[in-house]
């Protein structure tokens, strides 16, 4: 049992990183009235490497207004094989919005100040001791204890590392653009986005429509980043978009979580978001599973008299490990098939609708993986064969 010691700060909660895992639950906790700490090592706006892809099932874990950061919707998707074969499948309704992640990000952010968090930016977390019930963490401003850590610092943040936590979580390189393209390239990506398949063993290239830009990008699996750089202006010149203005070029680490037997809650310490690994291996998305875990975050800290770091890792095994194991089944057995038999897969894929219709309705938050691969078990087996 630790007593607090002179000229440290006790909060009922301290949540390291102010992104979209960390603002959520900072705000869920303020409301429930946990005295709460935000450290955020960043003034917000600040850029963050990402597509902006926002699929809808997102919103379903944040009560602010979004409307007006919305910077594009998506439709419909071209699907391409290293720029040939090409094929488009439309949504009646949009399936995900796009957002420049500074201003979605300062939105979440504003959003646990106003319910009470005390937010300090510019504080990047330098030290943590921990004991079994207490997590101590110094900033260049103070020194701050709490009974719940709450690491929401991201695919390249300490907190993990120092707690000991998620030591076998993958992790694979995505590198984005953001270009400054011609009229006629934002009319052609207006509502409609690109993924470009045939990356070993999975991967992809997307273009998703912004506000006078567009965010270009490749993502790749664990172990094949090397040559990221080459293929992300490999692909931008198949778009036809080479000599465009580049404004951003950042490469970034996503983290994946592949079982549940990789411990991201211990004492005091709660991992969440990209700092646990909860992106998805399909499309390489973590923006709703961070909100997510956020909200499940605040809810076990809320909610459990005991040990919230167990009833926390029990939330996210229920409730995001199914989606994650899931979406690693669809993506070995999907982009085996495009790397392999690309011609085949390709026409398969262009011609049934049913798998398109799934996909729309879990992007729409009407279904899941887990639940859409449920209905297929011979599916489900040929995902543990291949
Ligand atoms: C190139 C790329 C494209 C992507 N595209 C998409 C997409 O289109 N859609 C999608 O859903 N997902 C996408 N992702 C994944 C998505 O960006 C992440 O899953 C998401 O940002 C995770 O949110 P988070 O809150 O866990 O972490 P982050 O958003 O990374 O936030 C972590 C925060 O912690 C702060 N921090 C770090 N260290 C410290 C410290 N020591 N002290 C204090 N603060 C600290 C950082 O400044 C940051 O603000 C993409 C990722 C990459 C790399």
């Amino acid at each position: 049992m630790s007593t607090t010691q002179p000229n440290v700060e006790r909060f009922d909660a301290i949540v390291v990183g102010g992104g979209p895992a960390g603002s959520t639950a900072a705000r869920r906790l303020a409301l429930a009235g946990a005295h709460t700490l935000v450290l955020e090592k960043a003034q917000h706006p600040r850029y963050k490497a990402c597509g902006g892809g926002v699929p809808l099932r997102t919103l379903r874990h944040i009560d602010l207004p979004l409307d007006d950061l919305i910077e594009g919707e998506i439709r419909s998707i071209e699907v391409t094989h290293f720029g040939k074969r090409s094929f488009v499948k439309d949504c009646p309704q949009p399936f995900a919005y796009t957002v420049m992640r500074d201003r979605f990000d300062q939105r979440l952010l504003e959003g646990a100040a106003q319910a009470g968090a005390e937010v300090q930016q510019g504080s990047p977390v330098r030290g943590l001791e921990l004991d079994a019930t207490t997590a101590r963490v110094t900033t260049e401003n103070g020194c701050y204890e709490t009974p719940h850590l709450l690491a929401a610092d991201g695919a390249t943040g300490p907190i993990a590392r120092w707690a000991d936590l998620g030591g076998g979580i993958q992790r694979s390189a995505a590198y984005e653009l953001e270009i400054s393209a011609p009229e006629m390239a934002l009319q052609r990506w207006s509502e409609a986005a690109n993924i470009d398949v045939g990356y070993q063993p999975w991967g992809y290239g997307w273009v998703f429509p912004k506000q006078g830009r567009l965010s270009v990008g490749v993502v790749l699996s664990p172990g094949h980043g090397n040559s990221i750089k080459l293929f992300t202006q490999r692909y931008v010149e198949r778009l036809g978009l080479a000599g465009t203005t580049v404004t951003t070029a950042v490469g970034h680490p996503i983290r994946f979580r592949r079982s549940r037997d990789e411990i991201i809650a211990r004492g005091p310490v709660l991992l969440l978001g990209d700092s646990a690994g909860l992106a998805d291996e399909f499309t390489a998305e973590g923006i709703a599973y961070a909100v997510h875990s956020g909200a499940l975050a605040a809810q076990a800290i809320d909610g459990s008299s005991g040990d919230a770091a167990a009833a926390y890792q029990r939330a996210v095994d229920e409730a995001i490990q199914p989606e994650l194991d899931a979406a690693r089944a669809i993506s070995r057995l999907y982009y085996r098939c495009v790397t392999t038999w690309p011609t085949l897969a390709l026409a398969v894929s262009k011609r049934v609708d049913y798998f398109w219709r799934a996909f729309f309705r879990v992007m729409r938050g009407e279904a899941s993986y887990d639940s859409e691969l449920n209905r297929w078990p011979l599916l489900r087996l040929s995902t543990k064969v291949l």
